[in-house]
């Protein structure tokens, strides 16, 4: 199998790398590309021009603009890479006849209720970003190519920016600190993310027949948690290993989402029903706590 993965460097594109590699031959590009392979979400042509080179039976798109609050005031380059992008590696995969595996976001969602968002809600997103992403999902189903979309929320890993790093940097540095406690969702490891993408690659390659499979899914850790216990968990967790702290996790306040304002609104639930993608795929979300525990003992 011949897999063509975008966005190698990001937290999810790096443990791609990792999780694809027994699957066959990876073909991993970031921004930058190679001499004749070009790995820019942004150049179109490009991007169509790698497909038809490389001819993958698999395309991978890790590749995003993740800049929430940055895509308020850069709409049209999150619609490119976000949306026009990926519409195009889904034109090029139907063409050939390849999958694509795409990741797509809670904030889809407008975060209203306390449910468990199944895949087959109304979506209605609140920012630049989550409607972006929302059109590569649009655009994705236009083309009429055999996808795999997941949805996944409140990502982090060892590698890359993300809160839970923050948070202990943060509270290394500072006397206090203040975090958001009416946002719920499940903190989901870029670790899990890519070993269910080399599950599910498998199962779809392994079949004879596999289009049913093509579809929407949610990907998050089981449970659910606020940024205010995700923070406090870490924090618990670094003091037991040792780590000198200025705040401890008891004393992480908790404070509404008005009270901290950002240019992009957050949806206030972010909680995603895994159960489609657990009994299509014969999968069992792990709980949020365990990863994070792992990744914490990882960058120790
Ligand atoms: P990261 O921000 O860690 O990685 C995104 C990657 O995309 C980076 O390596 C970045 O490269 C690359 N990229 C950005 N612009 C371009 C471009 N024009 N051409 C090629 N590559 C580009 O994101 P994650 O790994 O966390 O996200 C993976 C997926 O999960 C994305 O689809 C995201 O929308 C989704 N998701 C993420 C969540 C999160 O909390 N992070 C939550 C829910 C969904 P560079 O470093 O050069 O900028």
């Amino acid at each position: 199998m011949k897999i063509l993965l975008l966005g190698k460097n990001g937290q999810v594109g790096w443990e791609l790398q990792r999780a694809l590699a027994p699957l066959g031959e990876v073909i991993a590009l970031d921004r930058q590309g190679t001499d004749d392979l070009c790995g820019d979400l942004a150049d179109l042509a490009g991007l169509a021009a790698t497909v038809r080179k490389v001819a993958p039976d698999v395309i991978v798109n890790a590749a995003a603009y993740t800049a929430v609050d940055k895509a308020e005031s850069e709409q049209a380059l999150a619609a490119l890479i976000n949306a026009e992008a990926p519409g195009i590696l889904a034109r090029e995969a139907a063409a050939l006849g390849a999958w694509l595996i795409h990741y797509s976001t809670d904030y889809v969602f407008d975060g209203s209720g306390q449910a468990r968002w199944q895949e087959d809600a109304a979506t209605g997103p609140l920012s630049v970003y989550g409607r972006s992403k929302l059109e590569g999902e649009q655009a994705i189903a236009a083309s009429g190519a055999l996808a795999v979309v997941l949805r996944t929320s409140w990502v982090y890993a060892a590698r890359g920016h993300n809160f839970a790093k923050t948070m202990l940097r943060l509270a290394r540095e500072r006397d206090a600190l203040n975090v958001v406690a009416d946002q719920f969702g499940a903190p989901t490891g870029a670790e899990l993310i890519a070993d269910v993408t080399a599950h599910i690659l498998r199962q779809i390659t392994c079949q004879q027949d596999a289009r049913h499979l093509a579809g929407t899914y949610h990907l998050s850790a089981a449970g659910e948690t606020s940024w205010h216990g995700f923070a406090q968990f870490v924090l618990a967790h670094a003091s037991r290993q040792g780590v000198a702290l200025k705040v401890s996790a008891e004393q992480v306040g908790a404070i509404s989402t008005e009270a901290y304002p950002v240019p992009a609104p957050r949806p206030r639930n972010s909680r995603l029903a895994s159960g489609k993608l657990e009994s299509t795929f014969t999968l069992k979300m792990p709980p949020w706590q365990q990863g994070v525990q792992r990744m914490l003992d990882e960058i120790q």
